[in-house]
């Protein structure tokens, strides 16, 4: 079997797998009703919230859009912080929207600042939002979301929060940190194929969502939250992923969010240790260094591309390369949702064979 680990799409456990191949059922009939509410209720759970959670159909990025379209209106300014490709995407579909971006951008491999997020602030009045990407899947760092938060919420600022590769993964207390929309999907942490995005909504966003007047028909919350309380979804749902997550879900609780915490920050500290071991640096600032995802540097002669095809062809471990201006600067390995230190273990002695065959040569 392939050890797959890229950040996402991530292995699924047999159970969920099951799942999958389930019958058919009536998305406007009981059985589902029941499982679409007992789903929202563990969602609250892990993702530690009050507020409305919502199930969509789509990916990720349909999430980030949703997020946008549902609280912000054309010309609205909106600070973006920026640290990776999945920043930039957050940013374009909102300048796509017709909000106005106020970019704070910093340098990828770091973490953003939140005194510069304090100055930016101070300096522009009129922002509406903070768009922030609480786990930058390119570069393998997670910003720091409290300090971020009680910063934007200093200036009482709606704060949307792209934790997709992080949610169920790495700590992050929604309603303690005040995220305003919080978004993730399926295929990340949360052991089941992609599909879904799953979103939480404040209190606040919903005062803004009053006011939003960007377009939106097919991720419009309030059709989502009226039609929850009969526990269905607007539009026809991926029933069969559904499926998949009730019962990762069940499976994640009964091993309890701080366990998963605390076992996704022991297996990232045993991918950072073991590239280490092997002469390689980790890409990101290692104080905000990411436990979902392990970006490493390709130094001293290494080949990225030959690297990820011998691992892939010789030792059937599947690692992501380089995202757009990284590709061929990095490697990535994933270690988020269903992954122990074994896997990784795998991952290093496969890297420790293909290392010199991949043009690797050792620095001591
Ligand atoms: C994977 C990812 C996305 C994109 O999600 P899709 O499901 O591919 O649309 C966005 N942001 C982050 C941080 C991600 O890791």
């Amino acid at each position: 079997m392939e050890n797959l680990r890229i950040p996402g799409p991530t292995p699924c456990p047999p159970e969920v797998l099951y799942a999958l191949g389930r019958q058919m059922i009536n998305h406007r009939g009981k059985e589902f009703e029941g499982m679409l509410k007992e789903i929202t209720v563990n969602l609250k759970e892990l993702f530690q919230t009050k507020n409305d959670v919502f199930v969509l159909t789509g990916s990720g990025t349909g999430g980030l859009e949703a997020a946008i379209v549902n609280t912000l209106s054309p010309g609205d300014k909106v600070l973006s912080l920026s640290i990776g490709v999945f920043g930039e995407r957050f940013a374009n579909i909102a300048r796509l929207f017709g909000a106005d971006i106020i970019p704070l951008n910093f340098e990828w491999g770091k973490a953003a600042d939140p005194d510069a997020v304090h100055q930016a602030l101070r300096s522009e009045p009129d922002i509406k939002a903070v768009l922030v990407t609480h786990n930058e899947t390119s570069t393998g760092v997670t910003n720091d979301i409290a300090s971020i938060s009680s910063v934007v919420k200093e200036f009482n600022k709606l704060l949307l929060v792209d934790a997709i590769s992080s949610l169920g993964s790495i700590n992050l207390p929604i309603d303690e940190w005040h995220c305003d929309v919080t978004v993730t999907g399926s295929q990340k942490g949360w052991m089941v194929p992609p599909g879904l995005t799953m979103v939480s909504v404040s209190k606040e966003a919903w005062q803004a969502y009053a006011k939003a007047r960007m377009p939106r028909f097919y991720w419009d919350f309030t059709r989502a939250k009226s039609y929850l309380e009969r526990g269905q979804t607007p539009w026809t749902p991926a029933i069969s992923v559904i499926f998949a997550l009730s019962v990762s879900l069940k499976m994640m609780l009964n091993e309890g969010l701080p366990n998963i915490i605390a076992r996704h920050a022991h297996v990232a500290k045993a991918a950072r240790d073991g590239v280490k071991s092997l002469g390689l640096s980790i890409f990101a600032d290692e104080s905000h260094a990411s436990n979902t995802v392990t970006a490493v540097a390709a130094s001293n002669g290494l080949d990225t591309k030959k690297l990820l095809q011998l691992l892939r062809e010789e030792h059937q471990v599947i690692l992501a390369g380089g995202m757009e201006k990284l590709s061929g600067k990095i490697f990535r390995i994933g270690h988020l949702g269903w992954v122990n230190e074994d896997d990784i273990a795998k991952v290093i002695s496969a890297l420790k064979v293909v290392l010199p065959q991949a043009g690797f040569r050792s620095p001591g």
